[in-house]
């Protein structure tokens, strides 16, 4: 039903080549969007996982209060500050510079560390109906608001990855959690479908599948990668996969790739729980590298 992710797989589609005089506009730029001021870490940790995945070029926008300590925390990004709800969350006025800003990106993730509600609603889909050209990465607080958005979101067919676990894949189609872990293959075409979207249903086993119904199926990770943020940098992997010049399939396939095998690393390193989301996009260079 879906075709195991292998390594021999990955070689049969390989990345976009960089060549050695290129500079860092050609690895492409990605920008991440989300956060609170209750989780402002969950950026930064996708966009380190953007960068080490080959991304050139790192913009992380956030609300207000917390974009000082982030650009201290992560010297590779330029940070855009938003506007900022009294809730610390980011307003849905930020979306027009969301907007332009995004247009001007490879690839952006919007979601980690953001939450729904009716002003993610109305940024989510603010941004979606101004945004023009890049790839897309739809994560935690963007998969929630998703169903609202539908309409916006026809205009980005063909560039979008969306990355629920079952609980959000439950939200995204109105269906109980149980019947998501009952069919998880099930659910993820039927959202792929719903959303023209490739879905990567992350799980114990993750599930890929496009648009068409194709499938894929990876149990590289472990259960080490059950823990705070681990999701967020898988995000940050296919976002900057993407800005590389891979199509939706290949930076999701590579991604969940890349983030199992990292997991399974440092599980082997350090024991099988414990190790900490934000080491995981270290391992990351050189698991490309040995696909290569
Ligand atoms: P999130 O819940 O958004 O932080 O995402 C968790 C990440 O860890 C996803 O990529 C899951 O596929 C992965 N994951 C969670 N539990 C397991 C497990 N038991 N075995 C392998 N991977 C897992
Ligand atoms: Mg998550």
């Amino acid at each position: 039903m879906a075709t195991p992710v292998t390594a021999a797989l990955l070689r049969r589609m390989p990345l976009p080549c960089h060549r050695e005089g290129d500079d860092k506009n050609a690895r492409g730029s990605v920008l991440v969007a989300g956060g609170c001021a209750e989780l402002p870490g969950a950026v930064l940790l996708a966009g380190v996982a953007a960068l080490q995945a080959g991304a050139g070029r790192l913009q992380l926008a956030v609300c207000r209060s917390v974009a000082p300590p982030l650009g201290v925390a992560v010297p590779e990004a330029r940070v855009i500050a938003l506007p900022e709800t009294e809730e610390g969350h980011i307003a849905a006025a930020a979306a027009p510079l969301l907007a332009r800003q995004g247009s001007r990106a490879k690839a952006l993730a919007l979601g980690p560390g953001m939450m729904g509600g009716a002003e993610g609603e109305a940024l989510t889909a603010g941004l979606l109906e101004a945004l023009e050209g890049p790839a897309l990465v739809l994560d935690a607080g963007a998969l929630a608001v998703l169903p609202a958005c539908r309409g916006a979101l026809r205009r980005h067919a063909g560039r979008i990855v969306i990355t629920p676990h079952d609980g959000e894949m439950a939200a995204l189609l109105g269906i109980p959690r149980a019947a998501v872990q009952d069919d998880p293959l099930g659910a993820a075409r039927q959202a792929a479908s719903r959303f023209q979207a490739v879905v990567v249903m992350k799980g114990g086993c993750t599930r890929i599948v496009t648009p068409q119904g194709e499938a894929w199926q990876c149990d590289r990770g472990n259960v080490g990668l059950a823990t705070s943020g681990s999701g967020d940098t898988l995000a940050g992997m296919v976002a900057g996969l993407l800005a590389r010049g891979a199509t939706p399939l290949q930076a999701a396939l590579w991604g969940v790739y890349a983030h199992g095998e990292a997991g399974r690393r440092l599980a082997l390193a350090q024991g099988p729980v414990g190790f900490l989301a934000r080491m995981l996009p270290g391992e990351v260079p050189r698991i490309l590298a040995e696909l290569a």
